[in-house]
């Protein structure tokens, strides 16, 4: 429930709104791709990307979505996190009534952005790609935010920006330890143009304002989390922790490859690798990541 005043975030620029004004614009753009979604596999049994085994799926729900035989972490939706991570019932929704005003009125090759969301919101049962809000976690507060890498990959729009800024100018306000959990294919929305962009800076300006303040900010990266996700807020913890094996990075390796020719390290991208290079300090498995995020707040005394 949204208990507070409505009042747009500090960091929201004029020039923001008079970008908002309508600019009719037909671009078109590749089509969204036709590949199978990577989402939660249906059936009993699944084949485990991880190890190529055979899994019965009720043995790796009980797990948190995680297989039994290799660890593979599969998808699990904002909606399952906010069960794997906050006590249970202890999470409270904020900003439920921000939407996006599709300032481009932006139409693909297939569909309006109109159109997309409303797919999308049917399809994860969510308004938009990011959830935030304040809960418990083993009964400390925390104010909490989670992307779902299946709402338009994760990607950061309007109101995924405007949404986690929000989040974290009340946690400042309220000195409360800040945890985003990060799932984004996307990076920026292409929808909204130099509005997705422009979040990248205003997320990030939050950030700073809320580490001047003293506050902890632990930021976890799922598989995956690309672009400027990556190269926004989900770097910027003052803690990285990182699922085993996701895929974090900027541009994707293909693209990479095809731009300096060379042949990539082993693992490139991978939790392991950036944990080798100082860009992830803890991987933690998504079993202990709730008790690791209460060790973390107690431990730094927030
Ligand atoms: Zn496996």
């Amino acid at each position: 429930m949204f208990t507070r005043p409505f009042r747009p975030s500090k960091i929201s620029l004029s020039f923001e709104r008079l970008l908002f004004a309508k600019q009719p614009m037909t671009t078109r753009a590749p089509l969204m791709s036709k590949r199978p979604k990577r989402g939660v596999p249906e059936g009993l049994w699944q084949r485990c990307p991880g190890c190529g085994e055979s899994i019965y799926w009720k043995e790796a729900e009980k797990l948190l979505n995680v297989c039994p035989k290799c660890e593979y972490h599969f998808y699990v939706s904002a909606q399952e996190r906010i069960r794997h991570v906050l006590d249970e019932g202890t999470f409270e929704e904020w900003d439920t009534q921000l939407r996006t005003a599709d300032p481009l009125e932006f139409v693909d090759a297939s569909k309006s952005y109109k159109e997309r969301m409303a797919i999308e919101q049917k399809k994860c049962g969510l308004t938009d790609a990011a959830l935030t809000g304040g809960g418990m976690i083993r009964a400390r507060r925390v104010a909490f935010g989670v992307t779902d890498s299946q709402f338009i990959m994760g990607s950061m729009g309007s109101v995924v920006g405007e949404r986690l800024v929000r989040l974290i100018e009340r946690a400042t306000d309220e000195s409360l330890a800040l945890i985003i959990i990060s799932g984004s294919g996307g990076g920026a929305r292409m929808h909204e143009g130099i509005l997705s962009l422009m979040q990248m800076a205003k997320v990030s300006a939050a950030l700073a304002r809320y580490d001047r303040a003293g506050g902890l900010f632990i930021s976890v990266l799922t598989n995956p989390t690309m672009g400027g996700v990556a190269a926004s807020f989900a770097s910027l913890g003052d803690l990285v922790y990182a699922e085993p094996k996701a895929l974090v990075g900027f541009a994707g390796p293909r693209t990479i490859k095809a731009t300096i020719r060379l042949e990539l390290p082993k693992g490139f991208q991978t939790s392991e690798f950036l944990l080798e290079h100082g860009f992830v300090d803890r991987i933690v498995s998504r079993s202990r990541l709730k008790s690791e995020i209460a060790r973390a707040i107690d431990y730094c005394g927030k």
